[in-house]
């Protein structure tokens, strides 16, 4: 068409606008802020808005203030997409990621390549760094979980860290901030005798080697410097070298505390924006990791806390979209929903009481390892039944009393919720071996019985339910804003995020 003439007037004017077309290149948008809720779905973002409701006014008086939209949901464009994987209906984080950065399925467990995991699929994080913008990954779980990983490295499985952690370190990708490397799933037998703080130090030497400045505490981390390469990793990781949840770093980020001067997402957000910006403009790709970790727990308050984190997270990317609206383009989505979490359980029937969430304290990892094995730590034997001393546990961080601790009724545990609790304890607390049986799976889905138990019997009490200790195949919402967000309305399969993604960069993935 080109190479011939325009026959009529209207064949002149198609001709003049294919050019117009191909000289609005430039008018891509110059910073693409690309936020991925692992886990994340339409049940995870409402709670969290009904939660925040509840605050404002109980929810148990009618008329009260039922909804607060996050920042992500007054987002003027909204879609919905399916998240399937090539041979699973139920997808995982390595398919998910893979659709959502390339734009082409693949098998669960695969990182950015074909199905037979033979061809490695081209991502938008390369795209952008061909076309001269910086690029920024950054996730609250470690950087080469999958979600991160799908942007920069190409595996047949998303276990294989030592392979992953290499491709992060050789990628051209221009910052890295959240979590740290699963530096314990090494299998080289040269690493065998390090110690996790031994193999830092390597991963800090080669990052260094490799021109990124380094900064895992919070002194280095506020002094950065705009404009170089960086690795920023929080000085509290958990024991899959993620950030610690929100909600625990809510209840210990103060002066002497379990996490002072934790860095939060939404504080890695903004020092990406510091470090990246650039006259080419910038990719960045940023995961709430942990929704999905607390919804396999079924711990719907750190789920909701987790959201919220991402939340603010969005804000800070939101602001920079407000100073810059034509040049900005952020999209907002899910990998997949995690837990079957629901809004309404059969014993709440039509009522909520979202507000009981705020009694829960601290995310069972920590109330497990701080709280709970702290307890047990005492004895050779452990109570029969569960005692005063924990009770007062439970009542000081779940604000559930099954001992008339307190006078408030709605505390109280029913003689059901509390035979459930007491099987929870004695499972938890004198290590039956048989925690494998159909009816424990069911009941405690390999999470500590008795914290699993609490979470659920807390949650219930809210109104809220849960299905699975995996994820689900509900579709999942794609929120957003800026330049070129009137690509993401409709009903729509997840590769088309990527694909609509790029075609707003103006740059093409593989087919
Ligand atoms: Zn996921």
């Amino acid at each position: 068409m080109i190479d011939s003439k325009p026959r009529t007037l209207a064949g002149a004017l198609l001709l003049g606008l294919c050019a117009l077309g191909a000289t609005s290149a430039s008018a891509a948008p110059k910073y693409i802020f690309y936020f991925i809720g692992d886990g994340m779905a339409s049940p995870q973002i409402h709670a969290t808005e009904a939660y925040l409701g509840a605050l404002q006014q109980d929810d148990a008086e009618p008329g009260g203030t039922k909804s607060v939209a996050l920042h992500m949901s007054q987002f003027p464009v909204q879609g919905m997409q399916t998240s399937y994987a090539n041979d699973r209906l139920i997808t995982g984080s390595a398919a998910a990621g893979t659709a959502l950065a390339c734009g082409l399925k693949t098998n669960i467990g695969v990182i950015a390549m074909d199905p037979s995991a033979t061809r490695p699929y081209t991502t938008l994080a390369e795209l952008a760094k061909r076309k001269g913008m910086k690029v920024g990954i950054i996730s609250s779980v470690s950087l080469d979980h999958a979600t991160p990983a799908v942007f920069y490295a190409h595996e047949s499985s998303r276990n294989n860290y030592e392979q992953i952690d290499q491709a992060l370190l050789a990628s051209d990708v221009d910052y890295f901030g959240g979590g740290g490397l699963r530096v314990n799933k090494w299998k080289s037998a040269q690493y065998a005798d390090l110690s996790n703080a031994e193999r830092y130090t390597l991963v800090r030497e080669w990052a260094r080697a490799r021109g990124f400045q380094y900064a895992d505490d919070r002194a280095t981390f506020d002094t950065l410097a705009p404009g170089l390469r960086t690795i920023a990793i929080n000085p509290y990781l958990d024991g899959s070298n993620a950030i610690p949840y929100a909600l625990n770093r809510k209840a210990g980020n103060y002066p002497g505390g379990p996490y002072e001067g934790s860095i939060s997402l939404a504080e890695f957000t903004a020092k990406g924006i510091a470090v990246l910006d650039n006259p080419q403009g910038f990719f960045m790709m940023i995961e709430g990791g942990k929704i999905d970790w607390a919804a396999h727990a079924n711990d719907a308050r750190a789920a909701i806390e987790e959201t919220l984190a991402f939340d603010d997270a969005i804000r800070v990317a939101a602001d920079f979209g407000a100073r810059y609206p034509d040049e900005t383009l952020i999209v907002v989505t899910g990998d997949h929903e995690c837990g079957g979490m629901t809004l309404g359980f059969a014993g709440t029937a039509y009522d909520t009481y979202f507000e009981v969430l705020a009694g829960q304290q601290l995310a069972y990892d920590d109330f497990d390892d701080r709280v709970f094995e702290a307890y047990l730590a005492q004895f050779d034997t452990a109570p029969p039944n569960i005692d005063a001393t924990l009770w007062e546990l439970v009542s000081t961080y779940f604000g559930l009393d099954g001992a008339k601790l307190t006078e408030t009724l709605d505390d109280d545990l029913s003689d059901y919720e509390l035979g459930l609790l007491e099987a929870a304890y004695d499972k938890a607390a004198h290590n039956h071996s048989d925690n494998v049986a159909e009816a424990d799976t069911l009941l405690y889905g390999g999470y500590n019985p008795f914290s699993v138990t609490l979470t659920h019997l807390l949650n219930r009490r809210a109104g809220i339910a849960w299905t699975s200790y995996s994820h689900t195949a509900v579709p999942v919402p794609v929120l957003a804003t800026g330049a070129e967000a009137w690509r993401f309305g409709g009903y729509y399969d997840n590769t088309e995020v990527a694909r609509r993604i790029a075609a707003a960069m103006r740059v093409e993935l593989d087919q």
